[in-house]
């Protein structure tokens, strides 16, 4: 079967390295981004360069209206999605709870927990078999930080990647009988942008002493677990939540 991935968040970090592996396995992608067009493109002239296919698509994810765009652009330039790497995601400054103004809570809310749960929900209506899909598979990209909750650095970004675990695994039982899997992937911490958002840039390397590998991984090594929960290897996982974190 054709298969056309859906990759939120495709161009940096995770998002990309995700996109790229895909391609590379065949997938035809779709690579996502809110703002960084250039990086995004960047990630499609790479996927084009090694004879994939692809679409770029401008989303902000917790807009159902744009998240329908994204979907109707991909079916009609790629063709039916069977899979969807929901990645697309943000923490806000590091700080205390309490000093944590509500806007930035309810930004990573929004774009973490509506923004998974909007482009799942499409993703549903696009491959169940309930619906009139041909099935297809979506991986939830959740943190270790949603079982370690970690406190003192962003306690709200913890709680929205453990409302995206609760989602897997409701979705994973709902759907099963509709040809649609559902997983999540915890990563650790992982070198990309994100820390440098947060205001630390050096954070990776400054709490690799916490990671029992003694080191923070690379995007790529969280692509290759993505692929797998994507690919037919993995036809009878569903509703698993895999922690790719260096043993955190
Ligand atoms: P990143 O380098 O900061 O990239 C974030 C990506 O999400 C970018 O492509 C960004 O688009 C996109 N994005 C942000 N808000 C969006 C919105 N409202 N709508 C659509 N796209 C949006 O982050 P990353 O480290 O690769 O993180 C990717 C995922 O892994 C996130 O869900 C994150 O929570 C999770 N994660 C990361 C780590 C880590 O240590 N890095 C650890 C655990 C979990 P633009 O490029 O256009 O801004």
């Amino acid at each position: 079967m054709d298969q056309v991935s859906v990759v939120t968040g495709g161009s940096r970090g995770i998002g990309a390295a995700v996109a790229l592996r895909l391609a590379g396995a065949g997938h035809r992608v779709a690579i996502g981004y809110e703002r960084a067009r250039d990086a995004a493109e960047d990630v499609a002239r790479q996927v084009r360069e090694a004879g994939g296919t692809c679409l770029v698509h401008q989303v902000d994810t917790s807009d159902e209206q744009q998240v329908d765009a994204l979907f109707d652009a991909v079916r009609e330039a790629l063709g039916p999605v069977t899979g969807l790497v929901n990645n697309a995601g943000v923490t806000g400054p590091l700080g205390r709870f309490a000093q944590t103004p509500v806007e930035v809570m309810r930004r990573v809310v929004d774009v973490n927990v509506m923004g998974a749960l909007i482009c799942a929900r499409r993703a549903v209506l696009d491959m169940s078999t309930r619906h009139g899909g041909a099935g297809g598979a979506i991986v939830n990209v959740s943190s270790g930080g949603a079982t370690l909750g970690s406190p003192g650095e962003y306690v709200h970004y913890a709680a929205s990647k453990a409302a995206v675990d609760a989602m897997t695994l409701g979705l994973s039982k709902e759907l099963a009988e509709e040809g649609v899997r559902v997983n999540s992937v915890q990563p650790g911490m992982i070198v990309t942008d994100i820390h440098a958002a947060m205001g630390d840039p050096q954070r990776p390397w400054r709490k690799s002493d916490r990671i029992p590998m003694r080191r923070p991984g690379q995007p790529e090594e969280v692509a290759g677990a993505v692929a797998w929960l994507l690919s037919p290897d993995a036809s009878y996982t569903t509703g698993a939540v895999l922690r790719v974190a260096g043993g955190l």
